[in-house]
């Protein structure tokens, strides 16, 4: 069994996609074991995405990101970090597979509607920046 996060982005839950989206997490075999709804701050945004620092889009990124409330879980299940990479698809909705969340519902690179953790290593450091262990079921 793995864990990862998962944070559904403004624009998902601005377009009341969480119950469709957590509905292909729980189809898939994944659990809900902690989930909150938030706002992030500017400096959360900034301290979560820092690997992307040095990147162009970065101002882009924590602007959309603070921009709305996200919904953020932690799902667990046999290769949960990769099954939600691959529920989720590509980066750029126009390169996502069909049937994939973000070919589905996201409109572009930015409103990418969902976040997923790329490695195990990652996926633990994402969980323990917004969930304390004793609140993961
Ligand atoms: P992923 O979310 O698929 O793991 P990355 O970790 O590479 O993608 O990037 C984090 C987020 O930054 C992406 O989900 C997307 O919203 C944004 N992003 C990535 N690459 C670009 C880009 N070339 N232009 C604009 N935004 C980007
Ligand atoms: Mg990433």
């Amino acid at each position: 069994m793995q864990e990862t996060l998962s944070i559904i982005k403004p624009d998902g839950v601005a377009n009341n996609l969480v119950g469709k989206i957590i509905s292909r997490f729980e189809e898939a075999g994944l659990e809900i074991c902690a989930i909150k709804k938030i706002r992030l701050s500017k400096p959360d945004a900034k301290a979560f995405y820092a690997v992307h620092k040095d990147q162009a889009f970065f101002a882009d990124l924590i602007d959309f990101m603070v921009s709305g409330p996200v919904v953020i879980s932690v799902l667990k299940g046999q290769d949960a970090v990769n099954k939600n990479r691959e529920l989720m698809g590509a980066t750029n909705p126009k390169e996502a597979k069909a049937g994939t969340i973000r070919a589905d519902f996201a409109k572009s690179i930015d409103a990418n509607t969902v976040h997923g953790s790329d490695s195990e290593e990652n996926a633990k450091n994402e969980i323990s920046f917004f969930f304390a262990r004793q609140d993961i079921y």
